[in-house]
């Protein structure tokens, strides 16, 4: 399927079609185990947890998008990060960028720790402060860009050079781009990670995982742990997902283009001190991210004073829904200090630039008019606010 565009690759699999009806979908195997010929002669599958027909035709899926030779479906992002981090053993040591995504923050700071592999967090849109900070038992670099939820952009290639040059590993959690518009394999990161519980299912109705890689003896490995942990997606959220795949370009272009028109419309607004979106010529990363990305994509976070008028503004906003996750069809408010990075000391999370201010919207498929107007109407009740309170 190599040489079909991106948008046709989501649509034609060559698993798509059931070979036995002609069904086009996939249908859902829902089987623990498989009959076997004879006490010598095994067919391709044996138990759900090592192999099942539907996963596996999401994962070749991925595997393809991500232009990688292998793909591997999780119950979660985080089932797919932490399988990741077990390719590590005892005494290894991690070097990440410091706005992670707050579960993988509690995952290396409180889980990886107690099996003696030992992390840094480093401001990684800092190559040489990514270099420095090798030592000599790293073993992976792990980058999140643009990160999450103050839209940082690090140089995936500049960052796979530093690794390669070391011996360590680069994983990236492409998340927030997705493989449309973002390919860290091509870049030379070695392990893609992804909550697909975002874009790629996109309809909040699937919590799921899943990882693409180049390599074919890292694929060997993750292999074993996928089968070994255990942690598999099951039959049912794989079909999801995979259905929700097929309208991902449409989804996330229609959303990447009424982001551009709110983040527009928030940076010249008053009341709002800073906006994150790395699609502003502006923003420090610009460039890098035009490089490595053909998009900015849907999420943009915003800084008002205080969390006062942040709570005025979630209060008013009557579209989209307040709650912690991005990436749907529905647009989606929240609140990362007491949300997605609750897990996060408050030190950190304001270090990180993760103050009681900050808001972010994933933006989903309303009508961009009907959220310019109820953004408006929002800030306009914090203005009123304000001046109560002065
Ligand atoms: C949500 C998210 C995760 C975790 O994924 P789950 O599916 O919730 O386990 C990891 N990384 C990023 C960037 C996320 O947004």
């Amino acid at each position: 399927m190599t040489n079909h565009h991106f948008d046709t690759k989501l649509l034609h699999q060559p698993s798509y079609i059931d070979k036995q009806t002609g069904a086009v979908n996939v249908p859902l195997h829902y089987s623990s185990t498989y009959h076997q010929q004879s006490i010598d002669e095994f067919g391709p599958y044996d138990y759900s947890r090592s192999g099942n027909p539907t996963r596996e035709s999401l994962e070749d899926t991925i595997a393809d998008l991500e232009n990688g030779h292998a793909g591997f479906a999780f119950a979660s992002g985080m089932a797919a990060i932490s399988s990741a981090f077990m390719l590590l053993s005892a005494g290894d040591h991690v070097l990440v960028s410091k706005d992670v995504y707050g579960g993988t923050y509690r995952m290396i700071t409180e889980v990886l720790t107690r099996f003696d592999i030992d992390h840094s967090f480093i401001d990684m849109t800092d190559l040489d402060e990514t270099a420095r900070n090798v030592q000599p038992n790293t073993k992976v670099i792990y980058v999140e860009t643009p990160s999450n939820p103050t839209l940082n952009i690090t140089d995936i290639e500049g960052v796979a050079k530093v690794a390669k040059a070391h011996g360590c590993l680069t994983f990236v959690d492409n998340t927030f781009m997705t493989p449309l518009y973002q390919k860290p394999l091509d870049l030379g990161a070695d392990v893609v990670l992804h909550s697909a519980t975002k874009f790629l299912s996109g309809h909040s109705d699937v919590v799921a995982g899943l990882a693409a890689v180049k390599d074919e003896e890292i694929a060997a490995q993750l292999k074993f742990i996928q089968n070994s942990f255990g942690s598999i997606l099951g039959v049912q959220d794989s079909w999801l997902l995979l259905r929700g795949l097929k309208t991902l370009s449409v989804r996330l272009k229609q959303s990447s283009d009424s982001a551009r028109e709110i983040a527009q419309y928030l940076h010249h607004h008053p009341l709002i001190d800073e906006v994150y979106y790395p699609g502003f010529s502006f923003h420090a990363g610009y460039h890098i991210h035009q490089r490595q990305a053909t998009g900015a994509g849907a999420v943009l976070s915003f800084r008002l004073p205080d969390k006062k008028s942040a709570g005025v503004l979630v209060e008013a906003m009557k579209i989209p829904v307040f709650a912690v996750s991005l990436g749907a069809v529905e647009s989606i408010l929240s609140y990362p200090a007491t949300m997605s990075h609750a897990a996060m000391p408050l030190s950190e999370r304001e270090s990180r630039g993760i103050t009681s201010g900050l808001l972010r919207l994933s933006v989903g498929l309303e009508d961009p008019g009907d959220l310019l107007k109820d953004l408006r109407q929002a800030l306009d009740k914090v203005a009123a606010y304000q001046t109560l309170q002065v």
